[in-house]
């Protein structure tokens, strides 16, 4: 049964949208509903298969200009796919043009190596890291969800002891032609029936309902070295899925690899400029005039650092070697110190005659002095300029 939403408002665009808007706003609502980022979420499979169906109209002029006359009703009985039946990774290779280039898509349909090796999905995980374990390193336990070949049929979905069948649709071939979206070109896919794998399976293993595949937990202790940026990922190999059942029932051939992208927390204190840490430093406005040893909070610690005499507000100093480390050469970058003169809100009364003395022996020309930006000044110092 196909939608009786509206296919404008299912895909979130204006009806005199163009097909390359149409073709983005299908692509980000099936990667938001991709049933891989939403397991077991039945609502999130509906979506995605609504989608489909709502992108296969309206990318194909002619029966969008159908829709737009005469709705639903003018699509009924015209040749259409019925995705709601229709299984998520059929849907996937079908607009596999579409999800081409990177991302979520790309990794789902599998592929075969250089040599021809069968290879699995790559799988995607997030973990989170303090500045402080981007000094050190850091190790962390990972869960996961994968497909794992089901051991009872050993990946064929068959129930042991009983063959699957050669696939009535495809005669065993694995593949049909049909015309492509819009019925521009024919384009030939793996066969819907028996997914490619010119057989059908008619007494189903129990363990995986067929698909010769189970959903299963992992638990890994991933390592993640000094100096990663917000963003990267540390590839493990080898632990993604083992390739699909289409490639190869038993599952030989190579595992996909697993990505843990890090995600670095802010710093309440530090700023990270690649491998450079920014810090505000108060300080007196005496130490700033006399000069002064003070104490500077470092991501380790701390350490001492001398103000020189006569330090300006916004003044910037280097720290060496108190940054983060850089991934490659784990050379660390540099504390950049940026001074923050802090004016005492209140004087005693012997203060305030001791600065009044102090005020009139004063002697400098404040309009003759230059104000360089201080946000240039510590872009350059950041830079290395
Ligand atoms: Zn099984």
């Amino acid at each position: 049964m196909p939608t009786t939403r509206d296919y404008y408002e299912i895909l979130s665009v204006e009806r005199t949208a163009s097909g390359d808007e149409i073709k983005r706003a299908y692509r980000r609502l099936a990667m938001k509903h991709h049933p891989d980022r939403n397991p077991g979420d039945a609502a999130a499979e509906a979506k995605f298969k609504e989608g489909a169906e709502a992108y296969e109209v309206l990318s194909d002029a002619e029966r969008r200009a159908t829709y737009d006359r005469f709705g639903h009703a003018g699509l009924r009985g015209t040749p259409g796919h019925d995705f709601r039946s229709m299984n998520v990774e059929d849907i996937f290779s079908m607009f596999n043009d579409i999800f081409s280039g990177g991302g979520l898509g790309a990794s789902r349909t599998g592929r075969r190596g250089s040599r021809g090796v069968p290879r699995g999905y790559d799988l995607e995980t997030e973990v989170e890291l303090t500045l402080e374990e981007v000094l050190s390193g850091a190790s962390r336990d990972v869960e996961f969800k994968r497909l794992d070949v089901c051991r009872t049929c050993e990946g064929s979905g068959a129930k042991p002891g009983t063959r699957p069948a050669t696939c009535s649709m495809c005669k065993g071939n694995g593949q049909v032609a049909h015309a492509g979206l819009g019925g521009m070109f024919r384009m030939v896919t793996a066969c819907p029936q028996c997914r490619g794998t010119g057989t059908v399976i008619t007494d189903k293993c129990g363990d995986c309902r067929g698909n010769g595949r189970v959903s299963v937990k992992r638990n890994l202790s991933v390592k993640i070295p000094p100096g990663v940026q917000d963003g990267q990922a540390v590839r493990v190999q080898g632990e993604g899925e083992p390739p699909p059942r289409e490639l190869s029932a038993s599952g030989e051939g190579v595992r996909g690899d697993l990505h843990v992208v890090i995600r670095v927390r802010e710093h309440q204190r530090f700023e990270r400029d690649g491998d450079h840490l920014l810090l505000a430093l108060p300080v007196a406005f005496t130490q700033a005039v006399l000069g002064a040893r003070v104490e500077v909070p470092t991501l380790a610690g701390s350490t001492m650092f001398d103000l020189p005499a006569a330090t300006q507000h916004g003044a910037l100093f280097r720290v060496s070697g108190e940054g983060v480390p850089n991934l490659r050469t784990g050379r660390r970058g540099d504390l950049v110190l940026v001074i923050q003169l802090v004016v005492p809100r209140k004087l005693t009364d012997k203060q305030r005659q001791l600065l009044k003395e102090y005020a009139k022996t004063e002697d400098y020309d404040l309009t003759s002095m230059d104000r360089p930006s201080l946000w240039n000044k510590i872009k350059d110092a950041v830079t290395g300029s």
